[in-house]
């Protein structure tokens, strides 16, 4: 048996305490390896060594700091093919989702790369005479990060990425359900020229070493995403240390399929909105809220195309929907279908555990019909390939019923009618609204959040991201002498 593979602690790989294995969703017969789970003393030593190397990063020059993230970058979009194929045999989500989301990740670095270059503040005259004002942005410190499973490195990257670019030092407590794309990463940004302790990985549960990270002192601001229960837990931490937060906690988006829209554009929206990573997104299309007018007819395509999607090993070739990425994920999804029936949604297609050649968690893709907002199956974020369809007699209906959620994250709308597409981007109240498009599907140059209880702080990526890596100074220069 290989040996476990290490945290990456103040510069050194150190094993563990204890370790975990590490199955394939689609094969649960593969082993991917045996990770180490760090313990109290060693995320101690990361705290510590963050410390110090978070003051030498701060004063390395810029070029030097441009160029390390730059060369994490490219290795990450050199090498997609190799890590997104690791990425979807550990996660589960189809090989071009994989490929796609390193790319994407390398992506992020690059663009950090170059805004570490942008670093650019402000200048002003006092009120008072013969002083001047500048104003500079300097590093938070140490950021904690905690990363979900359902997109292992982007959303890490999305945090590490602008974490590094604005000076920071990175404590990052990945998900355990997917620590290989984790080492892999690790491995990557191991091999720049960083202060030792610059970079962190400590791999562990979240109720243990994930509580005691949040919980510390020494963390100047956490960046989390995943649930919206363990969300409030670090807010909690978060406000007793008066750390700096930022989260973002998944949702219960909505797509308004309107009478005036196209067909072959809502039903393609729908399906890959819906049942994109296995329905296991943050930004996934959960509510469909269709016109009466065109209900039924979309309802019959949606079903017909979600009944047509192969749901198979993620990386055989042509699957569009691989596995769900843990047994109790699927018992869960697998609950949120018999509560769908119980509360008298008409199953049309899907909803059932399916074999496959390897032993593995499948479900194929479900369309409930005939459901309403406020019932549980439209209120609960179910993390799981299954589509809700709400009926509404008017676009006034259908936008009241997009905005009647405690979430806030995405929403979209599929119409021909600019006036109306116009009113629904100034009146969603989502963090990011899509027309004519799926309500997955973001860029990585531009701001992402929602409102509501889909995110807190700051927003995160692109030029915005700045707000919560760094702190603002505000100083006042005098000549000293009469000029
Ligand atoms: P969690 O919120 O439990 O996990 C997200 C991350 O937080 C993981 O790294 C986890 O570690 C860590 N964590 C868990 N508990 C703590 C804690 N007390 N202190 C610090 N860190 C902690 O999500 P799950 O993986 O359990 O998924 C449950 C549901 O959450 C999903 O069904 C979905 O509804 C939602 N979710 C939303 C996501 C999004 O993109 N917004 C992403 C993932 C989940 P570890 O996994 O190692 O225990």
């Amino acid at each position: 048996m290989s040996e476990a593979k290490r945290n990456f602690i103040a510069g050194e790989w150190l094993a563990g305490t204890s370790t975990i294995d590490n199955y394939n969703p689609s094969d649960l017969s593969d082993l991917i390896g045996t990770f180490a789970q760090a313990d109290k003393a060693q995320l101690h030593k990361a705290l510590d060594a963050a410390q110090s190397a978070q003051r030498i990063w701060a004063a390395t020059g810029l070029e030097a700091r441009h160029t390390a993230l730059m060369n994490i970058g490219n290795e990450l979009i050199q090498r997609s093919e190799e890590l997104g194929t690791l990425l979807s045999r550990e996660e589960g989500k189809p090989l071009a989702e994989g490929k796609g989301e390193i790319y994407r990740a390398g992506q992020f670095f690059t663009y950090y790369a170059a805004e570490v270059l942008r670093q650019i503040g402000d200048t002003a005259d006092s009120v008072r005479p013969n002083i001047e004002i500048d104003v500079r942005r300097e590093p938070v410190g140490t950021v904690a990060i905690i990363s979900p499973w359902n997109f292992p490195t982007a959303t890490a990257v999305w945090k590490i990425a602008p974490a590094l670019a604005f000076g920071n030092a990175v404590i990052w407590k990945p998900a355990n359900l997917v620590p290989a794309s984790a080492v892999a990463l690790a491995e990557i940004i191991a091999k720049q020229d960083l202060p030792a302790g610059l970079f962190n990985l400590v791999m562990g549960a979240g109720s243990d070493i994930g509580q005691s990270l949040i919980e510390s002192p020494a963390i100047d601001a956490i960046s989390f995403t995943g649930s919206l229960e363990v969300g409030q837990q670090i807010a909690r931490a978060a406000i007793g240390n008066l750390t700096k937060v930022q989260m973002e906690m998944g949702s219960k988006n909505a797509l308004a399929v309107m009478e005036d829209g196209d067909m072959d554009i809502a039903v393609a929206a729908a399906l890959g909105g819906a049942f994109g990573g296995t329905g296991q997104k943050c930004t996934a299309s959960s509510r469909l809220i269709v016109h009466k007018d065109i209900h039924d007819e979309f309802v019959d395509r949606l079903g017909a195309g979600a009944a047509a999607m192969v749901v198979d090993h993620a990386l055989r070739e042509g699957t569009q929907i691989g596995p769900v990425v843990s047994q109790s994920q699927l018992d869960e999804n697998m609950a949120y279908m018999e509560l769908a029936r119980k509360e008298g949604g008409e199953v049309i297609c899907g909803g059932e555990l399916v074999k496959r050649d390897t032993k593995g968690h499948y479900m194929t893709p479900a369309v409930i019909a005939g459901t309403k907002n406020d019932w549980r199956i439209n209120i609960e974020e179910m993390f799981a390939p299954i589509a809700c369809v709400i009926k509404a007699d008017s676009y006034d209906e259908a936008l009241h019923l997009v905005n009647d959620t405690k979430f806030g994250l995405t929403s979209g709308i599929i119409t021909r009618d600019l006036a109306r597409a116009s009113h629904f981007r100034r009146n969603a109240r989502t963090g990011c609204v899509m027309v004519n498009l799926p309500t997955a599907g973001t860029d990585y140059h531009v701001p992402f959040g929602g409102r509501g209880n889909s995110s807190y702080g700051p927003r995160e990526q692109g030029g915005y991201a700045v707000e919560f890596y760094t702190s603002v100074k505000t100083s006042y220069i005098s000549p000293g002498s009469p000029v």
